[in-house]
């Protein structure tokens, strides 16, 4: 009895607490359709969105956005919260051997908060570079209330083998950090995945090559860094406890191996065989472009020895356009955190449609494209009834002006307001 007391008590105040407000969006992308709808008026209710109707009555509190354009908050599917830009090896050192991990959660519950003001209401954080299950605890955090950020999908430690991921080029006798799970044939790989997924991680995150050159023929080739056998271990570990897996492969071994092996999706891809585009294509395997942290890292790394970089430039953009030319799914991804969180990851779009996407395509690829990668279209990444009230506005027509993206001045997430004009 007392239970079912308790039970009832707890529905009402449930009911008392889902405040009903409504937003009037001057206009707002239906970016199914890619159509552009004026004056559309949202009810929010909770944390959700209750309806779409043609105009709301006077007593429900009014959001005004008449000269905005609202559309899905947005989702960046590739980040790091816990990395605050590495241009430089010695950048990345410092943030694993001097900083504390207390201090890089600290600096890690910025960085989300920022992702958030930026508009992106929803992040995939491809691992924590050394900052053990830190990400767990952030989205714990949000997700309780406790400090704002986005939703979140977290990969915890990410894998690699013995000799492949920094740190490296310390004395064989110092004993340093690594930003990845070092684990070493299909066993270990497996171990660490089942570790991994206890301690929290909805994505396991691989590095699949490192070494990167260009060949005479113009191809960008790598050295992988796990076996396939490895490689299939992870996945089918990974599959079998119903998580995805994303694999950092820039070049033509670590998306091939990747491709084979089964993994979800392919991060960076800078280079992709026309085959590997076909299978990716044919499997329904997400692409994961970050086009804009490969032009902001590049000249750093020239300058410090690595002209390769700047090379990676132009491959990469073809890639990408062969890509989208196959029928590649693609999915908005920056690696922010890659670069300083100072610097708005919206800066991606304009590069996407550079290189040849359509306005409404890169949108897509952050919203109803990154919702299916994350499994979650049917809470965010468009806006109707039913899905949770993430919605973001910007001051213009992004379909005309890709770049008003990093001018987002309306954030409302789960039905709370954190930014408004
Ligand atoms: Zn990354």
């Amino acid at each position: 009895m007392l239970k079912r007391a308790f039970v009832v008590l707890c529905l009402l105040s449930g009911f008392a607490a889902a405040q009903t407000t409504a937003i009037h969006c001057g206009t707002l992308l239906d970016v199914k359709s890619g159509q552009l709808q004026h004056n559309v008026y949202l009810i929010v209710e909770g944390e959700k969105i209750s309806a779409i109707p043609a105009a709301v009555p006077g007593t429900v509190p009014l959001i005004d956005l008449p000269n905005e354009t609202c559309l899905p908050g947005l989702i960046d599917t590739h980040t790091h919260v816990l990395l605050q830009g590495d241009i430089t090896a010695e950048g990345y050192d410092v943030q694993l051997l001097k900083w504390s991990l207390p201090y890089r959660t600290i600096l890690g519950t910025r960085s989300a908060h920022r992702a958030l003001e930026y508009g992106f209401t929803t992040i995939r954080d491809l691992e924590t570079e050394g900052a053990m299950y830190a990400d767990t605890d952030i989205k714990k955090a949000i997700n309780e209330g406790v400090i704002p950020g986005p939703r979140m999908q977290v990969a915890t430690r990410a894998l690699d083998v013995t000799g492949a991921y920094p740190l490296q080029g310390y004395a064989p006798e110092v004993p340093v950090p690594h930003g990845t799970q070092t684990v070493d044939g299909p066993d270990e790989a497996r171990k660490a995945v089942r570790e991994q997924i206890s301690h929290g991680a909805d994505w396991i995150k691989v590095y699949s090559d490192r070494s990167y050159f260009v060949r005479p023929d113009g191809v960008l080739d790598d050295i992988p860094t796990f076996t396939l056998d490895e490689l299939r271990a992870i996945v089918d570990e990974a599959h079998r406890e119903h998580h995805k897996v994303a694999s950092h492969a820039a070049a033509l071994n670590g998306v091939h191996n990747s491709v084979e092996a089964g993994v979800d999706s392919i991060e960076h891809g800078m280079y992709i065989a026309p085959e590997d585009l076909k299978t990716m294509a044919a499997r329904g395997i997400y692409y994961v472009p970050t086009l804009y942290v490969g032009e902001y890292v590049a000249e750093g790394r020239a300058k410090a020895g690595a002209k390769v970089w700047v090379d990676m430039i132009n491959i990469h953009a073809d890639t990408f356009r062969r890509a989208q030319a196959a029928g590649v799914k693609i999915a908005f991804g920056t690696d922010a955190g890659g670069f300083d969180w100072k610097i708005d990851p919206a800066m991606e779009f304009p590069l996407m449609v550079k290189y040849g996407m359509k306005p409404i395509d890169a949108i897509r690829a952050a919203t109803v494209n990154a919702a299916d990668l994350l499994g979650w279209s049917d809470r965010v990444g468009s806006i109707e009834a039913g899905k949770y009230a993430d919605v973001v506005a910007v001051p213009g027509d992004p379909l005309n002006d890709i770049s008003v993206l990093e001018k987002v001045n309306f954030v409302m997430k789960g039905g709370q307001v954190y930014k408004r004009p």
